[in-house]
C-alpha cells in the first residue's frame, strides 16, 4: 500500500519550496513537520551530515509511524581548514553572529593558504524512514572554492563566498530557482526520490 504523507523534518519555507517542487508527481501528500503537527528538534550530534539526518528523521519517525518523514542536514566543508565549518556550519562563531562576520573570516583564514587551495563544497545528506522503520540516506555535493570577496544578494548563508566555477559567479549571485537545479539539496533531493521509487511506499 502506497503511504499517503511524506512529512519532512523543517520549518524552513525555502526547503519546503524546493522539496515540494522536486517531489511533485511522486504522489505523496508533502507536508513539513509543522503542517503535520509534529515539530522535533533534537540535539544534532553526530559526527557526520549522515547521522544528523537520520537523528532528526528518527525523531519525528517516532511521533508519525505511518507516514514517510525525511529530514536533512547540510553545511560549508573547506578543505585547507580540515572540513570546517562543517557539520557546525550554522553553528560557525555562534548562531547569532551575522554570515557577512562569519564569511569575512572564512576569507581571512583562506586567503593565508595559496590560490589553488581554497577549493571547498557543499554537501547535504538526506535521511527517509519509512513506515515500518526502513532507513535511507543520500547525499549530494556541489564543488566550488572560496572566493576573494563577498558578491550576491540572493540565497543565504556562505553563498556570498561559495564561487561556482562552471557558473562563473557564487550561489549568491544566481536566483533560487537556479541554485535549486544544481544544488547540494537539489541532488540528494533527486537521489532519494529515486530511491523511494524502488521501494513498496
Ligand atoms: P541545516 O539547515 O541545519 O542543514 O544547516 C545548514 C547550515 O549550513 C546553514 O545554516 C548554512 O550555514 C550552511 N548552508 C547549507 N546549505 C547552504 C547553502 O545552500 N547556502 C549557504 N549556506 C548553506
Amino acid at each position: 500500500m502506497k503511504a499517503a504523507r511524506l512529512v519532512f523534518a523543517t520549518g524552513n519555507e525555502g526547503k519546503m519550496r524546493e522539496i515540494r517542487e522536486i517531489m511533485e508527481g511522486s504522489g505523496y501528500e508533502i507536508l513539513s513537520m509543522k503542517e503535520a503537527g509534529a515539530v522535533v528538534d533534537p540535539e544534532e550530534n553526530g559526527s557526520t551530515f549522515g547521522e544528523n539526518a537520520l537523528i532528526k528523521a528518527r525523531a519525528l519517525a517516532e511521533i508519525l509511524p505511518e507516514d514517510i518523514v525525511m529530514a536533512d542536514d547540510s553545511g560549508l566543508v573547506i578543505d585547507v581548514l580540515n572540513g570546517e565549518p562543517g557539520i557546525y556550519s550554522a553553528r560557525y562563531m555562534g548562531r547569532e553572529t551575522p554570515y557577512s562576520e562569519k564569511n569575512a573570516e572564512l576569507i581571512r583564514r583562506v586567503d593565508a593558504f595559496p590560490e589553488d587551495q581554497r577549493t571547498a563544497r557543499y554537501v547535504c545528506a538526506i535521511a527517509a524512514i519509512l513506515p515500518g522503520g526502513k532507513e535511507l540516506l543520500t547525499e549530494g555535493t556541489l564543488e566550488g572554492v572560496i572566493a576573494h570577496e563577498q558578491r550576491g544578494t540572493y540565497g543565504f548563508g556562505y553563498d556570498p563566498i561559495f564561487y561556482v566555477p562552471e557558473l562563473g559567479c557564487t550561489t549568491g549571485e544566481i536566483p533560487e530557482t537556479e541554485k535549486n537545479k544544481i544544488s547540494h539539496r537539489g541532488r540528494a533531493l533527486e537521489m532519494m526520490k529515486a530511491e523511494l521509487e524502488k521501494e513498496e511506499v
